[in-house]
């Protein structure tokens, strides 16, 4: 069972301390306290784990401080939904907010090469408005004698220079846990220029040991992308794994499954389980176009088929977009075939912002739908 506590709960209140000392004495309960810390305000979920089906929801929902409780019916105890109305997991990282509703672009470089490249990235993405980037320092590659990233090397002017640029917020893979130890000291040492959000790539989704190392941490918020070749329950599943050690500032990211049935892209795109995910989760949802289309084509219309895959997922709700972009694509060390180029930004912005719009538009076909289906059956 789910207990949402009321916004901004005083847990040395008298209220909190009655509501728990309630909880605790309930037969064969063990407790597991979740904090969700949103914009202005704090909210405190406690998970019953047990045999919660004598407790009844009634008795739980009288006492003092709880807002709601919710019968958890399924595997995902802290990021499933299990109800229609269970809030989505809302949390704010360095001043940028992320959850169900919001969205952010995080474009950059698949692969830091060099200081000028990089700072050539950030400059263009701040002209643009941007306060979110991806670059890649520890990068897994098929062959062991290709590029693996500058690791540690880069972290330094990658840090400055997202800092002389403005950027919040740096989506940077981590291969293995002590790559959490080295960001975590290089951001120390420049006095925390910017932010990062770990993320776990594709080969990892299912890498327990490093979920739980980037779970027991609540520095920084991840980005699990969904394992190319399991099912998407299984990727779930992975992410349950960070959540269910305490960090459940997660956003989950659909990147496309390997499949030969989706040449001659390099994955079949698998956005339409944007809404699967905010249905069946409470957390964000994040395309990778690049990743997922693989290549620069350009269909008849004109469009780029990473433009048309970037939109199919917004217009299916996404709230996050990670995309790959280069000065110099064809000098780029890692996946250079499929990043888009700077003079292109303003254009993917656009186009961004038009199915942005669209969805907005669908969202509010949608709730006349409901209501009119609503006062149809009263
Ligand atoms: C990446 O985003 O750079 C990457 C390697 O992605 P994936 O893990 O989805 O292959
Ligand atoms: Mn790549």
């Amino acid at each position: 069972m789910l207990v949402i506590l009321h916004p901004d709960t005083d847990e040395s209140s008298e209220d909190f301390k009655q509501t728990l000392s309630h909880l605790k004495h309930l037969p064969n309960m063990r407790l597991r306290t979740h904090h969700v810390q949103g914009r202005g305000q704090r909210l405190t979920e406690i998970y019953l784990l047990g045999n919660t089906t004598a407790v009844s929801l009634e008795e739980v929902e009288a006492l003092p401080s709880v807002e709601k409780a919710i019968r958890i019916s399924h595997e995902f105890r802290v990021l499933g939904r299990h109800a229609e109305d269970t809030p989505s997991l809302d949390f704010e990282y360095n001043g940028v907010r992320f959850n169900q509703s919001e969205f952010h672009l995080f474009a950059g470089l698949c692969a830091v090469d060099s200081p000028k490249n990089v700072e050539r990235m950030m400059q263009v993405l701040q002209e643009h408005g941007q306060v979110c980037t991806r670059m890649g320092a520890y990068k897994p590659r098929t062959s062991p004698y290709a590029f693996q990233g500058h690791g540690q090397d880069c972290l330094s002017y990658v840090f400055e220079l997202a800092g002389k640029y403005g950027i919040k917020v740096v989506a940077m893979e981590v291969t293995h846990d002590s790559h959490i130890e080295e960001i975590d000291s290089v951001l120390e040492k420049l006095g925390r220029p910017t932010g990062v959000m770990l993320q776990i790539g594709t080969r990892n989704t299912q890498n327990f040991e490093l979920l739980k190392a980037i779970g027991r941490q609540r520095t920084y918020p991840a980005l699990l992308k969904r394992g190319f070749g399991i099912s998407l329950i299984e990727s779930l599943n992975a992410a349950e794994y960070l959540a269910s050690e305490g960090n459940s500032n997660i956003i989950f990211c659909l990147r496309g499954m390997k499949t030969g049935f989706g040449a001659p892209h390099r994955n079949m795109v698998d956005f339409p389980h944007v809404p699967v995910v905010k249905r069946l989760t409470r957390m964000p949802v994040c395309i990778d176009p690049s990743h997922s289309v693989g290549t620069r084509e350009t269909s008849p219309d004109g469009i780029p088929d990473i433009f048309h895959a970037t939109a199919q997922g917004i217009v299916s709700g996404a709230n996050m977009v990670l995309v790959d972009f280069h000065p110099k694509p064809d000098e780029a060390l890692v996946d250079g075939p499929q990043a888009l180029r700077m003079e292109e930004l303003p254009y993917f912005l656009e186009d961004v912002q038009v199915a942005r719009d669209a969805y907005a538009q669908r969202a509010d076909i949608a709730r006349r739908m409901q209501s009119a289906s609503g006062s149809a059956e009263s």
